[in-house]
Order: structure tokens, then C-alpha cells, then sequence
């Protein structure tokens, strides 16, 4: 005999986890779902009590119950579906965190088997395993402390039974078909706990799934978060940051650090000369030559506009000029013809290297005085100071 089981495919567990995902209750799609998983659910009880009543029906046929115990119970079950499904369809349960009011059907179901543990406790046992498949159940849903109050109410019950009364709760085995129908009620019950139970674990499978999914997603808003949505480099929070650390770890280390400001030449004109979406094309295609052409260690950020900050961590003031006039000539190299015939686009950069009584904020005016002095002196050039 079985009831409360539920027919649950692997989809519905992947609703399920959906829904331990998603707090928002009110959304009509939502809704519709958890409207779906419950008449699959309900359909599910509906075929369990229909088998319970089936096995009754046997222990029926040899009189080891009244004729009225299979169809009173199957009735009964359905009455108890019945209410819940008009409840479900009237959209009661999505007033409470637990929609498919778990206490509530866990209870009424409960109830019905101790009525018919006390109408025919020539076959309890049956009754009582049902109770194993009820809670079965009940632990995908329940919290700790519902748990803690059905457990009670069973307990109370089984007290009654078993303490309060002298009732005869057994289960026939005098003939074999007594014997069949006692297997099939064990075997029943069994089937349905070991169907919640790989409901149960594909939940949890799913859910460890989008855990990760989660995980990756939010790794990757960190790293959005940290990058200029138009070139890819740091944005300036980003490098700022990332400039405070290197100066750190530079004194740290007693080693050298170097910094470049380095900023497109005459850019407002290419705008105005070939249009801005031209212009935003340049600067990405600007900041991947960057990225192609300095270390892994290196740090490029934007700065702010059409200027960039390169951080060259461990690099002498020499090296750090010789690199960046490399870079200069490799912008002014490229072939930008591409974008619009005959453009030229080249880079001015102020490079400095740290000094003992350096704070981030004198670290970058040195750079951008320098910077200043390359533009000065004519623009693609290197200036450092
Ligand atoms: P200089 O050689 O002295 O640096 O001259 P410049 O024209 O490059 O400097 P200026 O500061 O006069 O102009 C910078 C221009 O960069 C103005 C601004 O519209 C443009 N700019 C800043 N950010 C963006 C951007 O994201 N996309 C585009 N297309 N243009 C930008
Ligand atoms: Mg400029
Ligand atoms: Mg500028």
C-alpha cells in the first residue's frame, strides 16, 4: 500500500532547484510552474493510493478485511488530494514560502492511515509503512521544525495505538494471498521512498550544478566590474587599486617599479575627423596592441579618456622608457588604414620610476608631468622623469 508519493522526472527537480533559486514568487511564469509540479505531484498521489487500494483489495478478497476498507481508503485519499488540488488551483499555496503546504498534506495523509490503523488493524503494519513513505516525502520539503511537529503527531499517534489500546496490528500472512498482498505493500512503499530518494539526489545534483553556474557567474561580474567595458583593460578604480599594491610590494621588495601615463595624440581630432564610433574602434584597437606587447606581470588600465596607465612592475626607469618608446613605435607603425584612409595614430607617455617618498598620488603627477613634457616637446614621444 502507498500513498503520497509523487511522480518526479529529473525536469521537475530541475524546476525544483530553479525555484530554491529563485525568491520571486510573483512572477506569473513562476507561478504557472509551480502550478504544473503540483497537479504532477497530485497525479502521483492519485496513482498511489490507487495502488494501495489495489493491494487492500486483496487482502479484501481473502476477508482478512472488510469489503469497504480498499474503496473507503482510496476515497479517502482522494478526498485529501481533492482539497489540496482546488486549494492548489485557487492559488493558496503560493501565499506560503512552502507552496506545496507540506505540513498540511503530511498531516491529512498521516491522519487517514491512522484511521484506517484503528478500522483495520488486522492490516497496521500496512498503514504504519505508509507513514515511512509519508516522511519520506516530507523530507525533501520540511524544515527542521515541521519535521520536529509531524514527528510528534506521528508519535502521538503510534502512542495511542499501540499504548492506549490492545488493537491487534499485524499484517496477514495465513494464506498466499495474504503473503502476496503483504509483499506488495512493502514493495510499494519501498519503490516510492527509492524514487524520492533519486528525486532527491538529482536535486541536489542540480543544485551543486547551478552553484557552480553561480559561482562562475558571479566571478565573472567581479571581473566586469573591474574592467572598461570599451578597451577590456582595468578600469581606473581598478588600476588605481592594482597601482597602490605594486607601490607595496616594490618597497616591500626593495625592488624598482616603473609607472607610464600614456595618452593617444591628437585624438579629439580623429574624432571629429572620422566620427566617435572610429574613435572608440582606435582605442580598442590601441589597448589589444598594449595587451600583445607587455608582460604578464604588466598592468594596463584606463586612466581616464584616451588615457592609459601602464604599471611595469620590477622594471628599472632605462628599461621602462626603452619599453614604452617600443610600444610608441608599434602604434605609429599599424596600419590604421583600415578605419579611414591615410589615418595616423600615435602616443605620447610620461614615464617615471618609484621613488622612496612616493605616494600613489605624487607616483602619477610626476608621470603626467612627464607626460606633459612629451606632448610638449611634439607628441609620440617617450618623456620620462
Ligand atoms: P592631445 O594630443 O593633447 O592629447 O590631444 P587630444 O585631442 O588627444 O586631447 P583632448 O583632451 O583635447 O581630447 C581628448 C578626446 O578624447 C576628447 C574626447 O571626446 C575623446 N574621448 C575620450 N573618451 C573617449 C571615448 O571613449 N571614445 C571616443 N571616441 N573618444 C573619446
Ligand atoms: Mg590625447
Ligand atoms: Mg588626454
Amino acid at each position: 500500500m502507498s500513498t503520497a508519493a509523487t511522480s518526479l522526472p529529473d525536469r521537475n527537480a530541475a524546476e525544483a532547484a530553479d525555484l530554491a533559486l529563485t525568491s520571486d514568487a510573483t512572477m506569473p511564469q513562476m507561478r504557472a510552474r509551480r502550478v504544473r509540479q503540483r497537479r504532477q505531484m497530485y497525479a502521483g498521489q492519485v496513482a498511489s493510493y490507487s495502488l494501495g487500494a489495489a493491494v487492500l483489495l486483496l487482502y479484501a478478497h481473502d476477508g482478512a478485511v472488510a469489503m469497504a476498507v480498499p474503496s473507503l481508503f482510496w476515497l479517502g485519499g482522494l478526498l485529501i488530494i481533492g482539497t489540496f488540488t482546488v486549494l492548489s488551483e485557487a492559488g493558496v499555496g503560493d501565499r506560503h514560502s512552502d507552496h506545496y503546504l507540506t505540513v498540511f498534506q503530511i498531516s491529512a495523509h498521516m491522519a487517514l492511515q491512522f484511521v484506517f490503523l484503528v478500522s483495520a488493524p488486522t492490516v497496521g503494519i500496512a498503514f504504519i509503512a505508509v507513514l515511512f513513505l509519508i516522511f519520506a516525502f516530507g523530507t525533501l520539503r520540511m524544515t527542521s521544525s515541521q519535521a520536529m511537529v509531524t514527528w510528534g503527531l506521528a508519535t502521538c499517534g503510534l502512542g495511542l495505538v499501540f499504548l492506549a489500546s490492545d488493537l491487534p496490528i499485524g499484517l496477514p500472512v495465513g494464506t498466499r494471498l495474504e503473503r502476496t498482498a503483504s509483499m506488495l505493500c512493502f514493495v510499494l512503499v519501498i519503490g516510492q521512498c527509492a524514487f524520492l530518494g533519486l528525486f532527491g539526489a538529482t536535486l541536489r545534483k542540480i543544485l551543486y550544478r547551478r552553484s557552480i553556474e553561480l559561482k562562475a557567474a558571479y566571478q565573472r561580474i567581479e571581473e566586469l566590474a573591474e574592467l572598461d567595458e570599451l578597451t577590456g583593460s582595468y578600469n581606473r578604480r581598478c588600476i588605481m587599486r592594482h597601482l597602490d599594491a605594486e607601490i607595496e610590494i616594490s618597497r616591500q621588495a626593495a625592488a624598482p617599479c616603473a609607472i607610464a601615463l600614456i595618452d593617444l595624440d591628437w585624438f579629439k581630432r580623429i574624432n571629429d575627423a572620422h566620427g566617435h564610433p572610429v574613435g572608440d574602434e582606435v582605442l580598442r584597437t590601441f589597448a589589444i596592441t598594449i595587451f600583445a606587447n607587455i608582460r604578464p606581470a604588466d598592468r594596463f588600465g584606463r586612466y581616464g579618456g584616451e588615457e592609459f596607465l601602464l604599471l611595469l612592475p620590477g622594471m628599472a626607469g632605462d628599461v621602462a622608457s626603452r619599453m614604452l618608446d617600443r610600444l610608441r613605435g608599434i602604434v605609429a607603425d599599424l596600419d590604421w588604414s583600415a578605419f579611414s584612409p591615410g589615418m595616423r595614430v600615435t602616443i605620447s607617455a610620461g614615464v617615471v620610476t618609484l621613488r622612496d617618498n612616493d605616494t600613489a598620488d605624487t607616483f602619477l603627477a610626476r608621470a603626467d608631468r612627464a607626460l606633459y613634457s612629451a606632448k610638449a616637446q611634439g607628441r609620440n614621444r617617450i618623456a620620462s622623469s
